[in-house]
């Protein structure tokens, strides 16, 4: 990821000028329920508001992307649903928090950057379609919000997992930004997928996951709305921060 060399002060700067309702937001915690496209910022911002208001950060396109890596491995034949619903038994989904990155683990194994990739990406939203996958997640998504202290950020989050939430965002950016972005981020990790392939992915996805019957991707009634599209990572924290702070 690119940082602004100006970030770090940048978040200074808000965490100053924010103190007070940070130490509220910490005292009284809240769910903040962040939807929207692929690739718009949605993780990272998530990542930021957990850092800065302490709270934990849940990445559920993290979930569905392990069930697909476990279901393309044992050659899970999606349109089965008794072969879904066997293998959903034998899978573990968790967060393990390694050096500074925050690792999905699969059955006990460290799979974050085998779920990034291509082979996933192609395969996980017809995975997310399917309405076993969705309760088997959305069960253990709600568990992890009993606490609150979260900011939680997917497709439903708004309107399926959290529809009590708080603070509900929904995030989008220009389709050529997000591809961009995306581009950039696989290629720093050494991926070898030029551009065209990935921004047709992004594409697909977005087109399944609207369109889908079960939880499709929507903006809750209550959402509001950030376009990333011109916005700094400094720039979209502070509004999200605002957000929070007006919710309570
Ligand atoms: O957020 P990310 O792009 O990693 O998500 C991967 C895929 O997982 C999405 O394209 C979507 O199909 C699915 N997803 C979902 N519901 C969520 C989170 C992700 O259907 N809450």
């Amino acid at each position: 990821m690119n940082i602004n060399p100006f970030y770090y002060q940048g978040i200074f700067k808000i965490i100053q000028d924010q103190a007070n309702h940070i130490i509220r937001l910490k005292e009284k915690p809240i769910i903040i329920a962040i939807d929207g496209h692929s690739s718009c910022g949605k993780s990272t911002l998530s990542k930021d508001l957990a850092s800065v208001l302490s709270y934990r950060h849940i990445d559920t396109g993290a979930m569905y992307r392990a069930v697909t890596l476990a279901f393309l491995d044992g050659e899970v034949d999606i349109e089965s649903e008794q072969e879904v619903i066997d293998s959903l038994k034998n899978i573990k989904v968790d967060f393990e928090r390694i050096g500074d990155q925050n690792c999905t683990l699969l059955n006990g194994a460290n799979i974050e950057n085998q779920i990034r990739g291509l082979r996933v990406s192609r395969n996980v939203s017809e995975v997310a379609a399917n309405s076993h996958v969705r309760r088997f997640l959305v069960q253990q998504q709600q568990m992890m919000g009993l606490q609150k202290a979260i900011v939680m950020d997917g497709r439903d989050i708004g309107t399926v997992v959290f529809p009590n939430a708080e603070l509900k965002i929904f995030m989008t950016a220009s389709i050529e930004i997000r591809a961009q972005r995306r581009y950039l981020e696989m290629k720093k990790k050494g991926a070898t997928e030029d551009f065209d392939q990935i921004a047709a992915n992004l594409a697909h996805r977005d087109h399944i996951d609207s369109t889908r019957e079960d939880s499709p991707l929507l903006r809750a009634e209550d959402a509001k709305i950030i376009d990333t599209s011109d916005l700094t990572r400094e720039d979209q924290l502070s509004l999200a921060l605002n957000l929070a702070i007006k919710s309570i």
